[in-house]
Formats: C-alpha cells, structure tokens, sequence
C-alpha cells in the first residue's frame, strides 16, 4: 500500500515520504501526516523479532518510496553498536510498571532513537531526489534534541545543522554536552528566551521567503530535526511494537491483549508516535499523558481548551518546559478526520490570541487519552520512592510519567499492564535527582555523577565522562530576534 503525505493545513497533498522528510515542515506551515493509516498485522511475530527487524517492518509501512534496501542499510547503520545494549532498547519492571528505557544511545536521550536513524534517511532522500547543494538543518531544542541531532548530523557529507538552545533553560549537563560537539558542520546558539522561542524563531526562518530564496541561490535548503518532521515520528513508532513484543516473550501478557502506555510529554511526538501505533493495531487501551508544573496539555485533554497564557515554569525536566506542543496539530488532525480547515483556524487562533476551542466531536477523539501532571515535588518524591523500594534510579521526565501513573492507578484501580516510557538516563540530571534523594548536592555534575554512581549502582556512562575533558567549541549567545542573522552568518 502506498502511502503519500499531506500538510495538516491542508495547503500541499501527494507528497512522497523522502520528499517530506526532506523538507520537514509543509511550505504552508502544516506538518506532515500520513494519508492514511498503514494497519500492522503481523502481532505474532513482534516477539521473536530484534529491535533492527521491528523498525524496518514499521519503516517500510510509512516510507513506500524508499526501496528494501535503502531501509534495511538505514536501519542497520542507526541501531548498531552506538546503543550500549545489543538490544537497543530494555524494559525494566519496577513498582509493578514496565520502564521501556529509551535512553541508551550515544547522547542517553529517547531523541537517540529517531536521530540516530534520520541523518540516514535524509542522506538516502537527497540521493533518491536527485537533490544538489546543501540541507541545513534548523533545530530548536528543549536539551535533548540538541545534542542527538549534533550527534546525528556531525560531519555528514551535504548537511549542516545549526541548533538554538534556550541559554538559561537546559541543564547544566546538556548545555555541555551541546558546546563540547565537535563537527565541522556544526553551529551550536544559546538563546536569550525560552524553548518556545527558540521553536518559534526556527518556524519563523521556515517561512521567511525571502531567506529561502536567497540561500536557495547559494545551494542551501532549510530542514528540520525536530518532531514536526515526519522522519522523526515514524522511528518513534517502532518502540513501542518492540516493547508489546518483549512482553509478549516474557510472558506479562498474551498477544492481542491490551496494554497502558505513560509518557512524559513535552512538544508531544513521544505520545503521538503511540498514538499511531495503536490506530495501526497495537492494542493499547489507555495513553497518558503526563506533564510537569507546565501543564497546558493536562489542561486541554481535560477540557478541550488550549491556552498558553500562563506562567511559564522552569522545572528540573527541562525538556517538558513547553507551553506551544508542535505535534498536537498531528492529533488534532486526526481527531477532526482529517478538516485541514479547522487546523488551520485553531493554529491561527493559537497565533494571535494564544488559544483555541476544539468542537464536541473533536473532544470526542480524546476519550483515549488520560491527563495528569506532576509538580516539582511530586517528581523529586517520586524518584525517592522508587529508589527506597528496590534501588532503581530514574531521572526527572521519567519520575514525572511514573507519579502520574501512580496518580490514575489510584483513581481508577485499572490494573492493565502499563509501560512507562523512561526518555533519559539519570546521569543528564545528576543535581536534581541526587537532590530528591536527599543526597549532598555539592561539586560539579562529574562529581554528583560519581555520586550517583555510588547509589545506583550503574556505571557513569561513557556519554557523560567524556565530556569532562572535551574542549568548549561554541560560545555563541543571540536573542530571539538575531537568529537569522545567526543563521546567515553560520552558512558564509
Ligand atoms: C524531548 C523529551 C521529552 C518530551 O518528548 P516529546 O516528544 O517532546 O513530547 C521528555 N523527556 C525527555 C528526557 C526528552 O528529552
């Protein structure tokens, strides 16, 4: 079946896979979304299959332009020895919830599952196209991102990437795991704002015409790496087959029986990807939707209003401190069946006032979804208490999807096997988390690692001790305003 891509706004239709991945966001300011849904029926075999052999099948249902071949070399140059664990990813049951840890790639984020495939893709893209001169990826980044696009991106021939960063607004082992990355291709921004911002900035310089023509001319073209492109959604979705198929092997459930999943969710493609995963038949019975102290997405799912007017919070899971969620115009899509009309009226109005109302049918659609969310203190207690029952330390993302679980269970009793998606390792956040465990926070975040280390048990992985010694590269610091200057300046 093939499947082809149109704008969520409903501006540009027929578009091919690599063609979409290529240009990452719509030229009308739409994202990209699937024609239809491809239905995965082959539930059985997810449990004898490898990681490598779940993210092909789940590729090749999405990405029909690309041959066999083309996927199976993207799939095999993404998901190798990088990963610290032949299997890419692990599921731990702890507290009697499975955590699908998803940060053991290069940069021990869940960003390392989609950017270590993307660059991939992109390359075979251009190759397929038939594309000249230069891709330049523009990324704005939350933390996370960041650093697993840098790494994705570094030093592959015909692209570069520039990534925006809010200065004050990441942890301090992000930010150096940003200004340390090495690459001749690479421009690393703080920006004196917020993630917003910055995300707003990077859209802004999508769309700005003039600019495109003007590096078009030069042979550059703009891409992106955040979730808006549809590259970075579709990777996403084979977690959470490879999950249901592990616990499927390990006997928890019977194939075809339902499971929750719990996400900590920030501009919200980590539960979209979920969310597609059960349109095409995985069956999930409940996605929860977990916030932190900014929790307009907990607001809305409640009542169907989304209003970013409000405190912006900067909390101890920085890559959560969103008040604009990019992919919920994915949902809202879906959940209208597909009435660009109404996007792009809800987007206009999300521009210019700050907020929206969806209809009752469109409310409808979010029966499926549960939301909650999880104060600074809720999520620091959390971490203790699952560390104080069987030594299992959590960073701060995860500890606030695991509060939030822990909150439903006790309003609904609903004992359905549920995955809480683990999106970083502990060792990004080595202050916080030593900090709710009432741990002496003092020294540097090489020393809080150590003492981590001393606690949990687990090795300080090679992606944080490397960095100790790692030259500082980029200094740069702009405000919002600057950054196409920024940008020219990078490319000549
Ligand atoms: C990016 C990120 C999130 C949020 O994921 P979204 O896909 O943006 O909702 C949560 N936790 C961590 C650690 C992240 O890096």
């Amino acid at each position: 079946m093939e499947i082809t891509y149109r704008s969520t706004r409903g501006g540009i239709a027929g578009v091919s896979a690599s063609d979409a991945i290529l240009q990452g966001i719509a030229p009308d300011g739409g994202l990209y979304v699937p024609d239809k849904f491809p239905c995965f029926d082959r539930l059985r075999d997810l449990a004898s299959w490898d990681y490598q052999t779940t993210a092909y099948e789940i590729l090749r249902l999405f990405l029909t332009d690309y041959t066999d071949t083309e996927l199976r070399n993207c799939v095999s140059a993404a998901y190798d020895s990088k990963f610290d664990t032949d299997e890419i990813i692990a599921l731990e049951k702890h507290g009697g919830a499975y955590y699908l840890e998803l940060f053991h790639g290069q940069t021990i984020a869940f960003k390392d599952m989609a950017l270590s495939i993307l660059p991939h893709l992109m390359t075979a893209a251009a190759r397929k196209n038939r594309k000249s001169g230069e891709t330049v990826i523009l990324t704005a980044t939350s933390g996370d991102t960041g650093k697993a696009a840098l790494a994705g991106f570094a030093d592959v021939p015909g692209i570069r990437i520039a990534v925006f960063y809010p200065k004050n607004g990441v942890s301090p082992m992000q930010e150096r795991q940003m200004v340390t990355q090495q690459g001749s291709n690479t421009c690393v921004i703080g920006i004196l704002g917020t993630f917003d911002d910055a995300q707003t900035g990077v859209k802004r310089l999508f769309a700005d015409e003039t600019l495109c023509r003007e590096l078009e001319s030069e042979g550059f073209r703009f891409s992106s790496a955040n979730s808006i492109n549809i590259g970075r959604l579709v990777p996403q979705i084979a977690y959470y087959f490879a999950a249901y198929g592990k616990l499927v092997a390990r006997g928890v459930i019977e194939c075809g029986q339902q499971i929750n999943v719990t996400v900590p969710t920030g501009n919200f493609g980590n539960i979209l990807a979920a969310y597609y995963a059960r349109r095409m038949g995985l069956p999930i019975s409940k996605l929860l939707c977990a916030s932190n102290e900014n929790n307009v997405l907990t607001d809305f799912i409640h009542s169907g209003t989304y209003d970013r007017n409000r405190p912006f919070h900067v909390t101890t899971s920085p890559s959560m401190d969103i008040l604009v969620s990019s992919n919920l115009e994915r949902l809202l899509y879906a959940v209208s069946a597909g009435d660009c009309e109404i996007v792009r009226k809800l987007m206009s109005a999300l521009d210019t006032a700050g907020r929206y109302d969806i209809t009752d049918s469109m409310k409808e659609g979010l029966a499926d979804f549960y939301a909650g969310y999880a104060s600074q203190g809720m999520t620091a207690a959390r971490i203790k208490a699952i560390y104080d029952d069987d030594g299992y330390v959590i960073d701060p993302h995860t500890a606030v999807a695991s509060a939030v679980y822990a909150q439903y269970l006790k309003e609904t009793g609903d004992t359905t096997p549920t995955v809480i998606v683990s999106t970083a390792s502990p060792y990004k956040f080595p202050g916080s988390v030593l900090e709710a465990l009432g741990e002496p926070t003092d020294g540097d975040g090489f020393e809080q690692a150590r003492r981590l280390s001393a606690l949990s048990h687990v090795d300080v992985p090679a992606a944080i001790t490397s960095l100790k010694d790692a030259p500082i590269i980029h200094t740069g610091v702009c405000k919002p305003t600057e950054m196409k200057q920024a940008v020219r300046d990078f490319l000549r």
